[in-house]
């Protein structure tokens, strides 16, 4: 496949971040790469990245993992015993899409914590953590999936960790888009990262890089992790051929978070005009935006089906529920179309 820089086949795909193709630079970047075995003595690149990203999220050092979820299993594994409770709010995308991990291979017993718009009830935590016989790690997520892309206010992230602190458990941070919460908030990826023990952040999401994330921590943790990653079947080879795109991702696509931002804000404007009880700009703080369909005649599954015919994919997110994810390949013509496609379809 070519380097793609823009939308590909005409379609608008508002489905995730995810589907963000590597840029012109990052194949470059891929073809040049100083190359290494990366589970002997290393790869030169893969070490790079790690070196970055770590910097960036202001760790002692960083592992490159395949996927956030190998990420996130890492930081469970290398942070909490088996058998222990894990404490993470109810929409968390650990508890709701990774709960196979938690339970089968990490071994902890979830415990959902109540929560608005992505922020655990402080309260709720501890009276969890005290009624807890053993409890084993924190979780929390910035931006939030579940909550629309919400960003975890600062101040609530510090009381989280001091809860952790007081009690000896460990709080990682499920930041899967770290860098869109540092973008919104205005303040260096690391002022976040600096009030959880451990981060995991993804550079396949709205970086567009094709595979792969960090996991960040102590230099002690990340050593644990990278044990733990041989043992999950997570040490790659010559893996600085995608750790090269990587590194482009992290050294020039993180500043064009906000025009994503932009992006989604427009769609949840023009979407509001066209009919208040779909979206609320007001609540949309980052790249994702969650449609309420609730009040119209259709539901989630007809309405991602029709604004289909009209070349723009949504994701259906419950009965009631679409998420629209703007990127890299989401510009103002792309917007343009949606708008007219909900239009359409709403008849
Ligand atoms: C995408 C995502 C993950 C998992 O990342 P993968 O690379 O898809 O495994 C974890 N947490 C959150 C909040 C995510 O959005």
């Amino acid at each position: 496949m070519s380097a793609q820089d823009s939308s590909h086949d005409g379609i608008v795909d508002l489905r995730s971040d995810t589907v963000t193709l590597p840029t012109t630079a990052m194949l470059e970047r891929m073809q040049h790469a100083r190359l290494g075995d990366d589970g002997r003595e290393g790869d030169p690149t893969v070490r790079a990245v790690e070196a970055r990203g770590a910097a960036l999220i202001g760790k002692e050092a960083a592992l490159f993992v395949p996927s956030g979820t190998m990420g996130n299993l890492l930081a469970m594994l290398a942070h909490a015993e088996r058998g222990t409770d894990v404490f993470a709010d109810r929409g968390a995308h650990l508890l709701n899409s990774e709960l196979g991990s938690v339970v089968t291979i990490a071994g902890l017993i979830p415990k959902p914590i109540q929560s608005r718009r992505g922020a655990m009830d402080e309260t709720a935590l501890e009276d969890a953590i005290r009624a807890s016989g053993s409890p084993g790690l924190i979780a929390m997520e910035t931006t939030h999936n579940g909550a629309g892309g919400a960003v975890l206010p600062l101040p609530h992230m510090i009381r989280i960790h001091a809860i952790g602190q007081a009690r000896g458990i460990p709080v990682h941070l499920d930041g899967a888009r770290l860098f869109n919460a540092s973008i919104a908030l205005g303040v260096p990826a690391a002022q976040i990262a600096g009030h959880a023990d451990s981060v995991m952040v993804c550079l396949s999401k709205g970086l567009s890089a094709p595979v792969g994330s960090l996991l960040c921590g102590s230099a002690a943790f990340v050593a644990r992790a990278r044990g733990l990653r041989k043992l999950v079947g997570g040490t790659m080879r010559q893996s600085g051929i995608v750790a090269a795109a990587g590194l482009v991702a992290l050294e020039t696509m993180i500043a064009r978070l906000s025009e994503d931002h932009a992006a989604a804000k427009r769609l949840a404007t023009s979407l509001s005009w066209l009919d208040p009880a779909l979206a609320d700009p007001d609540h949309v703080q980052t790249n994702i935006l969650r449609v309420d369909v609730s009040a119209t005649t259709r539901d989630a599954a007809a309405w991602a089906d029709g604004v289909k015919q009209h070349g723009v994919l949504v994701q259906a997110s419950g009965p009631s529920q679409l998420r629209l994810v703007t990127h890299r390949h989401i510009d103002d013509a792309a917007v343009d179309r949606t708008i007219a496609a909900f239009a359409a379809v709403r008849g």
